[in-house]
């Protein structure tokens, strides 16, 4: 069968989702993009090494609001988008400041995030997402950090503090930007007392979501 071309957006229930790289820090257990072979919902998301401008994600984005609106635009796709801070910043700077129309300068910007971004960084770069992220969902997946290191399988620069830098990412955006929430990937496994009382803690929302595989087959 011919491979489809890589989409660096894509629709999704009421959403734009941007694909902004492959590259991830992570090797989540339930992530599905190699059983999925790259592809999510007739989407092929394997940008073969070009990963877009952000001139070329607000361009597409623009295009698709002409065949119809949407309620937000979402940094997530087979990869980590924070691994292109700077690219993601500049397309949501751009929207904020109206130099994107006609997407609204009031349009939803959401980041789904495995939140390692301190530490891949190596500082605090919540602050430079005040103003620009309306909402960010960090998959934190349990409150234990053995078990964090079992299902999130951080690569070797991140596994020995790797949890802690997330629990800060999460606090820092509890308290910088309006929306944090934590989410689990449903399971027996998970503790999900612990993980609210820690999502708690940490100021933010926790919220269970199913398993794709669970969801469909593909
Ligand atoms: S963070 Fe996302 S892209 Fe990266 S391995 Fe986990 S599920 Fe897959």
């Amino acid at each position: 069968m011919e491979k489809t071309e890589p989409s660096i957006v894509y629709r999704y229930k009421n959403g734009l989702y941007v694909n902004l790289t492959n590259s991830c820090p992570t090797a989540c257990v339930f992530c599905v993009k190699n059983a999925w072979k790259m592809d999510y919902r007739g989407s092929n998301l394997n940008l073969a090494g070009a990963e877009p401008s952000p001139a070329d994600v607000i361009a597409l984005a623009k295009e698709q609001w002409a065949s119809g609106p949407f309620g937000e635009l979402v940094f997530c796709g087979y990869g980590e988008p924070t691994m292109r801070l700077e690219a993601m910043l500049a397309c949501a700077r751009m929207i904020k400041n109206g130099r994107a129309e006609p997407l609204p300068r009031t349009l939803r910007i959401r980041l789904n995030t495995n939140g390692l971004a301190n530490a891949v960084w190596g500082r605090n770069v919540v602050p430079e997402m005040k103003g620009l992220i309306d909402s960010v969902h960090v998959s934190l997946n349990s409150a234990d950090p053995a078990q964090w290191l079992a299902l999130m399988r951080p690569m070797a620069p991140w596994a020995a503090t790797g949890f802690e830098k997330v629990k800060e990412f999460i606090r820092e955006a509890s308290l910088l930007l309006p929306e944090t929430f934590v989410t689990a990937v449903e399971s027996g496994e998970i503790d999900t007392e612990k993980f609210k009382a820690l999502a708690a803690q940490l100021g933010a929302e926790p919220r269970l979501r199913p398993r794709l595989e669970a969801e469909e087959k593909r």
